[in-house]
């Protein structure tokens, strides 16, 4: 059995929602994963948002404003009066419960039930459009199976025997549609797999059952071999191993979130890449299988911060990381990417929310540059070790743009390099000149 999931700009319209019913309607048993419809869980977290600071009416607004728009959404998807009848009470029902929500006193709790609402809708919205299609169709709720652990890790024996016992009560069903993001906390609450976490759901689904392959329709032909929002001509890259795709989803290119690549490459499930507007394109294809050398892709992540820590101590002295580590440790931030040197080592960071703290530790014992406005490239590909030159022609493709930090040799599968933000565009430009135009790679 295959597990799709199909991403927010997928079903972001009743014309896509309608659509998608076309790609699955195939007569093969599936489980069919949705996103919120486009936009809706921004809106969500605006009215969380607003709901949290108090605003009610202004929370109050916007919710009946977003109330609309799936008014109209519902005339243009259903035709059967009975069909419309059912989606209306629905979504009646579904606002209610946000105003009611955005109107009681604000928790953590209220936050993820408001955001959980736009996954309920979609896919009860959807599953009302297959059966006025006559197609065999059963809604099967996320919360019945999925969930995460105290450490917010997915727990995945009680995902494993609760999506068995789900499954087994619909055995002749054709069409099992789930949401993504959503899912029950270790004490039974609603949670959620945080933003584009709908991937990692259809990741995790797919490990559950050992599904012979997890497809991933969004609306790009797979991973391109640079960012296509930044540089023109750009190419999709046909077969990727689970290695050099967790590198290029971490590293910028949105389109898989970086976490759903494990399921997957545990139970060794290939994860297929494709263009719900384009559906015959190949897409890329994503195996542990490692195939071709040489420089596939390059992807670029923005919003770094590094940090330089310099210290006299660090000469021939040993524990000197493992204290550095610490540090980041304690205050919950996770590092990207490290160099050293004999006296200083420069790591960089995502979340500066605890920086303050950990300045303020590690000048206990060395001191501290701080810069932010950083961009990590990251170059990936199959870096065979005996075959030279790979570093050499990034290095020649960057021309006199300055490197701040250069990482190689961590894996087989990365390069990469810190710059400073401004300088991207022209680093990722120069790259797809170089590396993708002049060679056959
Ligand atoms: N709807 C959620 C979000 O927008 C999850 C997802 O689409 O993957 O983040």
């Amino acid at each position: 059995m295959k597990v799709l999931k199909f991403g927010g700009t997928s079903v972001g319209s009743p014309e896509r929602m309608k659509n998608v019913a076309k790609i699955i309607d195939d007569n093969n048993r599936k489980i069919v994963v949705l996103s919120a419809v486009s936009g809706t869980t921004n809106s969500l977290v605006e009215i969380s948002s607003l709901a949290e600071k108090q605003l009610k009416s202004e929370a109050k607004k916007a919710i009946e404003e977003l109330e609309k728009k799936y008014a109209i959404f519902i005339n243009d998807l259903l035709n059967n009066e009975t069909a419309q009848k059912e989606a209306k009470e629905l979504i009646f029902n579904i606002f209610e419960t946000l105003k009611t929500l955005a109107d009681s006193p604000f928790t953590v709790r209220t936050e993820k039930r408001i955001l959980a609402q736009g996954e309920i809708i979609s896919t009860n919205l959807f599953q009302l459009y297959l059966k006025e299609q006559n197609i065999s169709s059963v809604l099967v709720s996320a919360l019945n199976f999925m969930r995460i652990g105290k450490d917010d890790e997915p727990d995945y024996f009680y995902i494993k025997e609760n999506l068995k016992r789900e499954l087994k009560a619909f055995p002749d069903t054709q069409i099992i549609v789930t949401q993504g993001f959503i899912t029950k906390n270790v004490y039974g609450e609603i949670d959620n797999l945080q933003r584009g976490g709908s991937d990692f759901s259809a990741s995790l689904i797919g490990a559950a059952i050992k599904a012979e392959e997890i497809q991933i329709w969004t609306d790009i032909d797979g991973f391109h071999n640079n960012d296509p929002r930044y540089v023109k001509n750009t190419k999709p890259i046909r077969e990727l191993s689970f290695d050099e795709a967790a590198e290029l989803a971490y590293f910028g290119a949105k389109i898989l979130h970086p976490a759903s690549v494990l399921p997957a490459k545990l139970q060794n499930i290939p994860v297929l890449l494709k263009n719900t507007l384009q559906p015959e394109a190949v897409g890329t294809l994503i195996t542990r299988e490692e195939k071709g050398d040489g420089i596939k892709a390059v992807a670029a992540k923005d919003g770094i911060t590094s940090v330089k820590i310099n210290s006299a101590r660090m000469l021939l002295a040993y524990g000197f990381l493992r204290k550095v580590f610490e540090t980041f440790e304690k205050y919950e931030t996770s590092i990207d990417m490290i160099t050293t040197s004999e006296i200083s080592v420069s790591v960089t960071i995502d979340n500066i929310k605890n920086l303050a703290k950990i300045e303020e530790e590690l000048q206990k014992y060395s001191s501290i540059i701080v810069e932010h406005e950083q961009t990590i490239i990251c170059v990936v590909g199959n870096f065979i070790a005996e075959k030279t030159g790979v570093a050499l022609k990034v290095f020649e493709a960057l021309g006199n743009i300055p490197l701040r930090m250069i990482s190689y040799g961590g894996s087989m599968h990365n390069i990469s390099l810190l710059i400073n933000t401004k300088d991207k565009q022209k680093a990722l430009e120069l790259l797809s000149k170089h590396l993708f135009e002049t060679s056959n790679e």
